[in-house]
C-alpha cells in the first residue's frame, strides 16, 4: 500500500514539470518471452524474442531520453501525453535485428520496443544522438495515435497533413517522390552505415530529401512516418524548420505544434 502512495505522488502532483514526468513515467519491464503474464496483451500485436534488460542497455536508453524529456519544443507533446492519460511509457526489450525501434499505445500504456539495431546505430546527425532520434519519433507515432483516431485515408489530421506535403492516395506516393530513385538511395545510405561512414550516410540523406521538402529518406517512405521524422527532426535539429513549405508551417501552426519551429 505504501509503495503505491509513493509510485502514484509523482503523477498526482499538479506542479509536475513535463520533464518530470517523462522520467517518472518511462519504466524498463523485463520480459522473457512471450510466455510472461505482462506481455500477453502486447504478444498478440508483436510475439516475438523479449529479453530482460541489461543495465547497460538500460543506462544507454536513459542517457538518449534525457535530451529527448529536457527539449523545450517537446513540451506540448508530453502534455498531450499526460492530457490522454498515459500512465506509463514502457520500455521492452525485443531481441532481433530487425529495424530499432517501434511503438503502440495499449489502454493508458505506451509500450516502446527496442531491437538490437537501437544499441548498434551510430549518431548521424550532430550533436545528439541517433537514439534519442529514434525515441523522439516513437512518441511522434503516439501523438498522431491520439490526435488521429482513424486512418490516415480518412482522418482530418492526415488527409490536411497529405495536402500540405502532397501525399495523394493511397498515401504512400507522393508527387514529389521518383520511387526507383528513393530506393536507390535508401540502399546506397544502409551500405555507407554499414562501412562505417556515418557522417557520409547523414549527408546523403540530407542532401537529397531536404531541397524536396522531406526532414530524411525515411520521411519519404509513407505518410505516417513523414510525420514522426518531421517531429523528431525539428525537436532536435535547428536546419529542420527553414527547410520547410509554407504550407506545412502553417499546418504545425493550426495542429497546435507550432511551437517546434
Ligand atoms: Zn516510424
Amino acid at each position: 500500500m505504501l509503495l503505491l502512495i509513493v509510485c502514484a505522488a509523482p503523477w498526482a502532483g499538479a506542479e509536475e514539470k513535463t520533464s518530470d514526468y517523462f522520467q517518472s513515467h518511462a519504466v524498463f519491464v523485463d520480459l522473457d518471452g512471450c510466455g510472461d503474464p505482462r506481455a500477453e496483451e502486447f504478444c498478440k500485436f508483436l510475439a516475438v524474442d523479449y529479453r530482460p534488460w541489461t543495465q547497460e542497455e538500460r543506462r544507454r536508453v536513459r542517457e538518449a531520453l534525457d535530451p529527448v524529456s529536457s527539449a523545450p519544443k517537446l513540451s506540448v507533446l508530453i502534455s498531450d501525453f499526460k492530457k490522454n492519460g498515459i500512465k506509463e511509457i514502457v520500455f521492452l526489450r525485443v531481441y532481433d535485428d530487425q529495424d530499432s525501434a517501434g511503438s503502440l499505445v495499449v489502454n493508458d500504456r505506451l509500450f516502446i520496443y527496442l531491437r538490437n539495431q537501437f544499441f548498434t546505430s551510430k549518431s548521424m546527425y550532430g550533436t545528439w544522438s541517433e537514439q534519442s532520434h529514434a525515441l523522439a519519433h516513437e512518441f511522434f507515432h503516439a501523438y498522431a495515435h491520439f490526435n488521429a483516431p482513424q486512418s490516415y485515408f480518412s482522418d482530418p489530421f492526415w488527409t490536411s497533413l497529405a495536402a500540405a506535403t502532397s501525399w495523394g492516395y493511397p498515401m504512400k506516393t507522393n508527387a514529389n517522390i521518383v520511387k526507383s530513385e528513393l530506393n536507390a538511395k535508401v540502399r546506397e545510405r544502409v551500405s555507407l552505415c554499414k562501412s562505417g561512414k556515418f557522417q557520409e550516410a547523414a549527408a546523403l540523406d540530407l542532401e537529397y530529401s531536404r531541397p524536396k521538402g522531406f526532414p530524411s529518406l525515411y520521411s519519404m517512405t509513407q505518410l505516417g512516418e513523414y510525420f514522426a521524422e518531421l517531429g523528431s527532426f525539428l525537436a532536435h535539429d535547428e536546419d529542420m524548420a527553414s527547410a520547410l513549405k509554407p504550407d506545412v508551417r502553417a499546418w504545425l501552426q493550426e495542429h497546435q505544434l507550432g511551437s517546434l519551429l
